[in-house]
């Protein structure tokens, strides 16, 4: 049997649409107008892409957005003093600190600085503690995370009860995934570089999630008939027959593992689409939030 191919495109456009409608009946109603504050330091490539995609993401579905670019050699002060400006700025109601950080920079005092109000990657660690914590609730979710969680629930996986596997325990993808599979009730065991014999702990998982980082590093062979698996990873693999020379494959053998799953994210149109929607939704939220 072949998998069903969960579609992040399709889950995520639903999302978008949904905060465009959104957008427009908090203005409708005399509300702001959602605004969302991006702040990229140094010169990284792929951080200012990422951050390129975010604002047009947020113009499309008529979220405000105000860029503010430092330089890599920019102190800790000067991060933090325009993190706290923008905490004090009514029009921005979500601040997104592009990460990595450039060497040399403290991120978590950083993300500290962030009011937990405007925290809208939540990535605070007042909102992470909140989301290990039995009973309390934080006021953001991780985009990443909160997307693997809304394309489970649409493939109509059985999580509460579940053995579920995440390997990886990154602050931004792993360690949020688990707890958020904690809290809904699933079995969750966390996988790593120490993890002794990952094939055999990832064939108990009726949910696996895979964010390591390492092209196509989980074989078909590893996957208990009828899971369902979340492949996060993005990896550039040499490709002769693109046009670019490269391709991007997760961290799932995507071919062997589809002979064997229920359900299955491709890479890409799986989980990447589902990060900048939920960054929109989260806006959109904090936004309803400042006139609640
Ligand atoms: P990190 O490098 O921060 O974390 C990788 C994790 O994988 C670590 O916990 C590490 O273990 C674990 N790991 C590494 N090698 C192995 C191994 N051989 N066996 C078992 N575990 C291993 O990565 P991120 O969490 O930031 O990202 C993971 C992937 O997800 C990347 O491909 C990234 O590009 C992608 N990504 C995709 C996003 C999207 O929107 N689709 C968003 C963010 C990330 P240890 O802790 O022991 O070092």
């Amino acid at each position: 049997m072949t998998a069903r191919i969960i579609d992040g495109k399709a889950i995520a456009q639903e999302l978008r649409d949904s905060v465009a409608r959104g957008v427009e009946e908090l203005v409708e109603a005399g509300g702001p107008r959602p605004g969302l504050a991006t702040v990229l330091v140094g010169e990284d490539p792929a951080s200012h892409t990422y951050v390129r995609m975010k604002r047009k993401a947020s113009a499309e579905v008529g979220i405000e957005s105000f860029h503010h670019e430092l330089p890599a050699d920019a102190s800790q002060e000067e991060v933090e003093g325009l993190v706290k400006k923008l905490n004090d700025d009514p029009k921005v109601h979500g601040i997104l600190v592009q990460l990595p950080l450039p060497a040399g920079l403290d991120e978590e005092a950083v993300l500290r600085a962030i009011s937990i109000d405007k925290d809208v990657d939540g990535f605070h660690p007042v909102n992470i503690g909140r989301l290990a914590q039995k009973g309390r609730e934080p006021q953001f979710v991780p985009c990443t995370p909160a997307g693997c969680m809304i394309l489970l629930e649409k493939a109509g996986a059985q999580i509460e009860g579940a053995n579920a596997v995440v390997v990886g325990r990154s602050n931004i993808v792993g360690m949020p995934a688990a707890l958020l599979l904690v809290k809904a009730n699933a079995t969750t065991t966390i996988c790593h570089s120490r993890t002794q014999d990952l094939p055999g702990v990832c064939r108990e998982a009726d949910i696996l999630i895979a964010a390591i980082g390492r092209p196509e590093m989980i074989k078909g062979d590893w996957i208990k008939p009828g899971a369902y698996v979340i492949d996060v990873g993005v990896n550039r693999v040499e490709d002769p027959d693109s046009k670019k020379g490269y391709k991007l494959v997760g961290d799932v053998a995507f071919d062997e593992a589809k002979e064997v799953a229920e359900a299955i994210t491709p890479v890409p149109g799986g989980v990447g689409p589902m990060t900048i929607a939920g960054l929109l939704n989260n806006t959109l939220t904090a936004a309803k939030r400042s006139v609640d």
